[in-house]
């Protein structure tokens, strides 16, 4: 008898442990194992939209293995450790094989179990650099950017390229063209909801009575690769045609716009990178999408998440211990309980409540960005993001909370802090129009706490920015603000700060 222990997070239809398991026994010589593990499940006080997301996946997964002739063992245990041992010993399974885990933790406890145990560790290919490392030998201490990543692996897996191997359009990055504010009159067709079916209805009620944040009734996304799919071809079809333009837009009625909400089931292998990277291309060849919109998208899979997978594994160790902003302040306690008088941040914040979700401009330009202009601790924003989100795992967060939102490395995974007035929540979105505060003035008490905060952190970080050849400019503009001024926006700072730290998490 063979073993083969799939993670919840890597439910892959063609799962490499499967494919070997395939070379040594038959599928009813083959037992595949799925820990429940009580104390993952328990590790923070995760989105319920979470738990189901994942429980009720790997239990559609189990029912379609057992269906193809494998037996299936789902157990709920303790924790992986025990779960694995207590398999081993009922079965009497002499060989168990594994996929390397996407996170450190996880994959430090396969290593520790291979020691003592028949359990052998296959290498993770569920990310496309996992398949090809496209800058092997960059020693950790150099810093690598985002582009010369995203080039190599597009020249590498051929994506969106000419026959001379040169980028499509003869441009390699759309950027410029893919930062529209978004018309009234715009409007973007909605996500596809996916009715629950009688295994994620029962996981709902389940995760009803446990405790977490949010409300797991609503749950409406896909658990099934045949699901998963039609979510992709949805999002091709009707939101990828005008992801390009509008990908920076923010908008208080829709928090998803033009937006795939593909990460959820990408992260737990429901989908593969590279189907939805040639789904995207296709639309392009196929003349439905036009270049600026596929290039944006493709960026995203194949440039951004890979990147940050390959970051998490090469500097992330450094990235957790990292505060170049020396950030000591508590989170506020409205990030859990989603009260402000801030229009922006309640309507994200309400959202992420309820459905764990908000796409990639409200989390960076909203959320990281508030937290990075107040000097939240990094690990606390990264606590509360690991816990709100559906789509969150300790791979994407660290280089997306430390790195990208927070700048707590000082600029290895992105080149600038991603700082902003509300005059940039102004220009990129309509949420300012019902809000009480002004999104322009410095200081005072109808001044708008993003742009307080933002003069602010240039009047504190000043030296540091002007050191910094992509935010040399923007220091610049404190040449407009007198002594007095400068006075004024440091004690609404710190009156604004010193409320917000007296009223840490509940
Ligand atoms: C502070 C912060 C926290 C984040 N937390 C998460 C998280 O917990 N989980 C997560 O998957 N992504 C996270 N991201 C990245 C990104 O915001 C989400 O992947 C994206 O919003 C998911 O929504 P979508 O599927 O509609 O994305 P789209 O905008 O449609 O993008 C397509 C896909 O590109 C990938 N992608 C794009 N940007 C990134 C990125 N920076 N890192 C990794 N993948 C990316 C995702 O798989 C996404 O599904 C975070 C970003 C920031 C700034």
């Amino acid at each position: 008898m063979v073993s083969v222990w799939i993670l919840g997070d890597q439910l892959l239809e063609r799962h490499p442990a499967l494919c070997a398991a395939a070379a040594l026994a038959e599928r009813a010589n083959t037992t595949v194992l799925l820990i429940e593990s009580e104390a993952r499940l328990a590790q923070q006080p995760y989105h319920r939209r979470k738990l189901v997301l994942i429980l009720s996946a790997m239990r559609h997964y189990a029912a379609m293995l057992g269906a193809a002739g494998y037996r299936v063992d789902l157990r709920r245990a303790p924790d992986f450790a025990t779960g694995v041992r207590q398999h081993l010993a009922e079965t009497g399974s002499h060989r168990m094989l594994t996929v390397a885990a996407a996170e450190r933790g996880t994959r430090a406890l396969q290593h520790a179990l291979a020691q003592e145990l028949p359990l052998e560790l296959l290498p993770n290919t569920q990310f496309l650099c996992g398949q090809h490392d496209p800058l092997p030998d960059v020693p950790v201490t150099r810093r690598v950017v985002l582009e010369t990543f995203y080039r190599a692996m597009r020249r590498h897996f051929g994506v969106l390229l000419d026959d001379g191997g040169n980028p499509l359009g003869g441009q390699w990055n759309y950027d410029a063209a893919n930062r529209r504010p978004l018309p009234r009159t715009v409007v973007a067709p909605p996500a596809q909801q996916f009715v629950p079916d009688a295994i994620t209805l029962a996981t709902i009620d389940e995760v009803g009575q446990r405790a977490g944040i949010g409300d797991a009734a609503g749950f409406a996304l896909p658990v099934t690769h045949a699901d998963a799919r039609q979510a992709l071809d949805g999002f091709i079809a009707e939101r990828l045609p005008r992801f390009g333009d509008y990908e920076d837009a923010m908008r208080a009625d829709d928090g998803v716009l033009f937006h795939s909400v593909l990460s959820p089931a990408l992260n737990i292998g429901l989908l593969e990178p590279l189907e939805v990277i040639r789904a995207a291309e296709h639309a392009y060849h196929a003349g439905s999408a036009p270049l600026n919109a596929v290039e944006g998208f493709v960026r995203q899979i194949l440039g951004w998440r890979e990147y940050m997978y390959w970051q998490y594994w090469r500097i992330g160790e450094q990235l957790v211990a990292a505060n170049a902003w020396n950030a000591q302040r508590p989170l506020p306690a409205f990030f859990w309980d989603g009260t402000s008088d801030m229009h922006c941040l309640a309507t994200v914040l309400r959202r992420v409540h309820q459905t764990g979700y908000a796409h990639h401009i409200e989390r960076l330009m909203i959320l990281s960005n508030l937290c990075l202009l107040a000097g939240i601790t990094p690990a606390e924003v990264n606590a509360w993001f690991l816990a709100s989100f559906v789509d969150a795992y300790d791979w994407v967060m660290v280089p997306n909370v430390f790195g990208m939102g927070l700048n707590a490395d000082g600029g290895g995974v992105a080149t600038k802090p991603y700082i902003a007035s509300a005059a940039y929540i102004d220009r990129m979105s309509d949420y300012c129009g019902g809000c009480r505060f002004q999104p322009r003035a410095r200081h005072g008490p109808a001044a708008c706490p993003f742009t307080v905060l933002y003069w602010n952190f240039l009047l504190t970080h000043e030296a540091a920015l002007r050191a910094n050849p992509r935010l040399g400019p923007a220091v610049l503009g404190l040449r407009h603000l007198d002594d007095a001024e400068r006075t004024a926006v440091r004690q609404t700072a710190a009156a604004l700060l010193a409320r917000w730290s007296n009223d840490p998490r509940p």
